[in-house]
């Protein structure tokens, strides 16, 4: 059952999330197991391979704050692609666990050359393809860990660590994360050229 404020919310969502997500399919309800409480469900086939934290993120990058602050503070969010149920989603690891683990992983990543293979590719000086460009997900920087022989049972924690650092896609990873980006320096340059008045 919707009331008018619960349909509103599913409206504006809808208007917000449009252009970045033309074929998602937002719903807003009571919750069932505690009715004060709104439940939204945001359905796409774009969060495939995203973590729940990525998907989180992006959508809250197309919510204007104070519309959220306004209407959604309490509310349940429920990011899936079509085929998942509520209770398939994961829980976000402990963030306790990410602290305390993230210099240990950075550490890690820095002695596998994580950091400087995917700079390469961002600059387009490896394998003579050009630069790669980034598709909102982790696609790049799956493949380095599989090619530096990182156990894909440990990719959670560690996309866990650079999301903790406010890395939530391929090139956030080297603008917000890297020790030492050359890709990051030629992205500030840029903005400071365009700038330049
Ligand atoms: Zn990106």
């Amino acid at each position: 059952m919707q009331d008018a404020r619960v349909s509103r919310i599913e409206s504006d969502l809808r208007e917000f999330v449009r252009t970045a997500y033309p074929g998602m399919v937002v719903r807003a309800e009571f919750w069932a197991r505690d009715p004060s409480r709104i439940a939204l469900f945001f359905i796409d086939e774009r969060f495939r391979g995203l973590y729940r934290r990525q998907r989180y993120h992006h959508l809250m990058h197309l919510i204007p704050k104070d519309y959220y602050d306004r209407n959604l503070a309490d509310s349940l969010w429920f990011e899936l692609t079509p085929d998942e149920d509520p209770e398939d989603l994961d829980d976000n690891p402990d963030e306790e666990l990410v602290e305390s683990i993230t210099l240990d992983v950075m550490a890690v990543l820095q002695a596998a050359c994580f950091f400087e293979v995917l700079d390469e590719l961002f600059l387009g000086a490896r394998d003579g393809d050009g630069p790669v460009s980034c598709s909102g997900d982790f696609r790049h920087a799956k493949c380095i860990l599989r090619r530096c022989g990182i156990d894909e049972w440990d990719w959670s924690e560690v996309f866990h660590v650079l999301m903790g650092r406010g890395a939530f896609c391929d090139c956030e990873i080297l603008l917000n994360t890297a020790p030492e980006s050359k890709f990051r320096a030629r992205h500030w340059k840029g903005a400071a050229q365009e700038s330049e008045c």
